[in-house]
Formats: C-alpha cells, sequence, structure tokens
C-alpha cells in the first residue's frame, strides 16, 4: 500500500506529454474554450495599436499648462473609432472620448469630470499628472512579443486576448481519448429495456467517469461493461489500448475471486506500478502500463464514490499533463477550511470526505456530509470538496481548521 503522495508521483512520472508537432491541430478561436494550446502565440500587432484616450475628456499637451490651468478648447472632437490627421495647436485642448486616438502633440488626458467649460475654454479643476489617462501604443503589448505560451487552457480571458491580437485559428493539442471499461457480473446497462433481477444494479460508473473526463477537457470513449470473465475482459482491454491514449477500468481491482484486473494485465505483458494506495476510498488502485505505446491504465475500484476519488485526486491531472497543459494543473487545489462539523478517520488511509465548500464572510468554510459510503453516490451529489485527513490524523474537532481538496 503506497502513500498518496507516492503514487501521485509515479502517475505523472509516466505520463509522456503530447508532441505539439504531431498531437495538434489547428482550430477556430470560437471553438477554443478550455483547450490547450500548443504553440506559443506572439502578437501581431502593437496593443493598443495607437495612443487612444482612456477617459471621456479632453486631451492636451502637458507641457502647455499654465498657472491658470486653462485651455484654448479645439472645434472638433475625436470619437472613438476616428482618427484626426490635426495635430493640436499649441495651448489647445480637443474634446476626447474613450478610445479616441489622440491627436499629434496630445500627451495627456483631463477626465470631463475634472473640467469645466468657460465659453471657448476649459479651466482644469485639478492638475493632472503628465501622460494620464492615456492608453499608449504598444503598452500593453509589442508586435512580436509572446502574448501567451504554450500549455495555457484557453478561458474567455485568454479568448479575448488571442481576438484582440487578431488571432482566428491558433494550434491547440488534440483531446486525449480515455477509455472506460466497467467490470462486473451485476452490471446492467442503462439503456436496457430489462427489469433489474436480484443484485443487478445499473452501470452508473460509464457515465460519472464519462462525465469526469469530459470536464477535464479529453474525449471519453465507451468500452461498454463486461463480466468477470478473464477471456472478455481482456479483449475488450486489448480494443482499448489500440484505439484510445489511456484506459480507466472500474470494478475487479481488488483482492476477490473475481478480481481480476491485475493478474490478467501481468499475463497480458503490462508493467503493474501500483497495486494499492493508502486512501480511503480508492485503496485498490491499479496502476499500470501496457501495450505498444506503453498506455497509462488505471484500474479504479467499482464503488462509485471512490471511482470519482481516484479520478479527481490522480486521473485529472495525469491528463492534464497528457494534453500538454501547464504544470500548475497537474496537481489538485488544496485550501485551508474550517469544518463545521466533527471529522473522523481511522487514521490507516489518509482519507478523503466530501461535502461542501462555501465562503462565509470570506472564509472559506467546509460541511461534510453526515454519512460516507463509498457505495453511496447519493451522498456525493452536490458536494464541490473534500476534507483530507492525513494518516495518523484521526480527529478534527468542528470550527478547527481542515485542508480541503476543491473538485
Ligand atoms: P468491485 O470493485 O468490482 O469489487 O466493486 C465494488 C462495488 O462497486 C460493488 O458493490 C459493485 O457493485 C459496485 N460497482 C462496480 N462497478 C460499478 C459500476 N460500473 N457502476 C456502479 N457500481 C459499480
Ligand atoms: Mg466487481
Amino acid at each position: 500500500m503506497l502513500p498518496v503522495s507516492e503514487v501521485e508521483k509515479i502517475i505523472l512520472n509516466l505520463v509522456k506529454p503530447f508532441n505539439p508537432e504531431i498531437d495538434s491541430e489547428v482550430i477556430y478561436l470560437s471553438q477554443a474554450l478550455n483547450r490547450i494550446l500548443a504553440e506559443d502565440i506572439h502578437s501581431k500587432l502593437d496593443f493598443p495599436h495607437w495612443d487612444n484616450s482612456a477617459m471621456d475628456g479632453y486631451a492636451f499637451r502637458y507641457q502647455d499648462l499654465t498657472e491658470n490651468l486653462q485651455l484654448a478648447i479645439a472645434s472638433d472632437q475625436i470619437l472613438a473609432g476616428t482618427a484626426t490627421s490635426k495635430p493640436l495647436a499649441k495651448g489647445e485642448c480637443i474634446r476626447i472620448f474613450t478610445g479616441g486616438m489622440l491627436p499629434i502633440g496630445a500627451d495627456t488626458v483631463i477626465m470631463q469630470e475634472d473640467t469645466e467649460r468657460i465659453g471657448n475654454f476649459l479651466q482644469l479643476k485639478v492638475k493632472p499628472t503628465q501622460g494620464e489617462y492615456v492608453r499608449r501604443k504598444g503598452e500593453f503589448i509589442k508586435a512580436g512579443t509572446k502574448l501567451i505560451s504554450a500549455g495555457t487552457r484557453l478561458g474567455a480571458t485568454e479568448i479575448g486576448a488571442l481576438a484582440s491580437a487578431r488571432c482566428q485559428q491558433i494550434k491547440v493539442y488534440r483531446q486525449p481519448k480515455i477509455a472506460i471499461i466497467s467490470t462486473g457480473n451485476e452490471l446492467v446497462s442503462l439503456d436496457s429495456s430489462q427489469m433489474l433481477q436480484a443484485g443487478q444494479i445499473i452501470d452508473s460508473n460509464l457515465y460519472a467517469l464519462s462525465a469526469l473526463i469530459t470536464q477535464a477537457g479529453a474525449i471519453a470513449m465507451t468500452f461498454g461493461s463486461v463480466r468477470d470473465d478473464k477471456l472478455e475482459l481482456e479483449k475488450l482491454i486489448q480494443k482499448a489500448i489500440a484505439s484510445a491514449d489511456m484506459v480507466i477500468s472500474t470494478g475487479g481491482a481488488s483482492v476477490g475471486d473475481y478480481d481480476y484486473v491485475d493478474e490478467l494485465l501481468e499475463k497480458m505483458g503490462a508493467e503493474i506500478h501500483v497495486r494499492s494506495v493508502a486512501i480511503k476510498p480508492g485503496k485498490p488502485l491499479t496502476v499500470a502500463t501496457i501495450g505498444d505505446r506503453q498506455s497509462l491504465y488505471f484500474g479504479v475500484p467499482g464503488n462509485p464514490v471512490s471511482a470519482m476519488v481516484i479520478f479527481w485526486r490522480f486521473i485529472r491531472g495525469a491528463i492534464a499533463k497528457l494534453n500538454g497543459t501547464n504544470e500548475i494543473y497537474w496537481y489538485p487545489q488544496f485550501i485551508k477550511a474550517i469544518t463545521t462539523e466533527d471529522l473522523h478517520s481511522q487514521g490507516r488511509r489518509e482519507t478523503y470526505l466530501w461535502g461542501n465548500l462555501t465562503y462565509q464572510k470570506g472564509s472559506p468554510v467546509f460541511q461534510p456530509v453526515s454519512n460516507f459510503s463509498s457505495g453511496n453516490l447519493i451522498s456525493a451529489i452536490g458536494a464541490n470538496a473534500l476534507a483530507i485527513m492525513r494518516v495518523n490524523q484521526t480527529y478534527i474537532p468542528a470550527e478547527e481548521v481542515a485542508i480541503v481538496m476543491i473538485i
């Protein structure tokens, strides 16, 4: 039974990130949300493209200001989207609106709230500083300099910035294909029209894991469920490793008489790196590399919450490394929160307790659910965090700080 931190290291060491030359595609920016950039992007333009006003107000040359803070007002005005080629005359200011291009000669803008118009003159009510309220050409970024680095996950901000730099198409990593195989004699497919017989359950892991894989930016390939039968399972594993970048099987990873995964993987020539982890729930985790491409194989426990905890703790990060994402995304996010209830653990394994993380008066607060059974997925509905109790930590009293993993 290996410690959690050790298993995290082993897994991340086994992941070989995608090659940006081979494992990438060019897509439209409009399709790029949550994709990972496969190349550094350099700005094609200076941004802003020209000196412009950050305020509605008046543009002037700072040097022209005299003691009385008065300037003559030029007859024309500059709206956003218009330009003037006429240089500003000495001692004059010109009406300008936010985004309007500064005329030649102007270097400072005063906002209209700080002025008073007296006939053709403008009285400044405060003394401005030079360069105020001017967005200088190239101040945000200069043409040819790096705008966004390869490995960045594209969110709304990045997409907006790429749009303003006129990047219509970008090279991103392809989405990894992750196979899911469910094992167990008791499993029935959700779309089966048969009545559930005694002992049968619906293969819910297939749906939960598919959703987690999609959320992680990958493509879930579902291979259906197999009975606890070595031959059937071997065939399905072969099929999965031939077409997917990573394989997850659920169930059969433990030490029960019908848990064949490890034995079968060994027979198939896989190298087994992890057989069990000191984590609760999720102890019977198998991590192996298999096939010509040495694909990563996760044999996760069948209990629905265990399977999800293993995904959140280990597999999500492995997918992030595989698809070229920056290292900060390879690890879960942990924060300290005050627990509203006592937390208990037997202390033998690192224990993950699900619940709700909220911010009360700005401080993180964790409310655990009342019942933790790894077989009870219903108890985890709405959970957005897992409190962690380290090995040998058996009790955290209510109102004390706990380390919480955001899921
Ligand atoms: P196992 O890891 O095969 O020993 O399974 C542990 C528990 O998880 C058993 O109660 C199974 O019925 C349940 N289980 C296994 N596979 C699934 C699945 N695909 N969906 C929902 N529950 C499952
Ligand atoms: Mg089973």
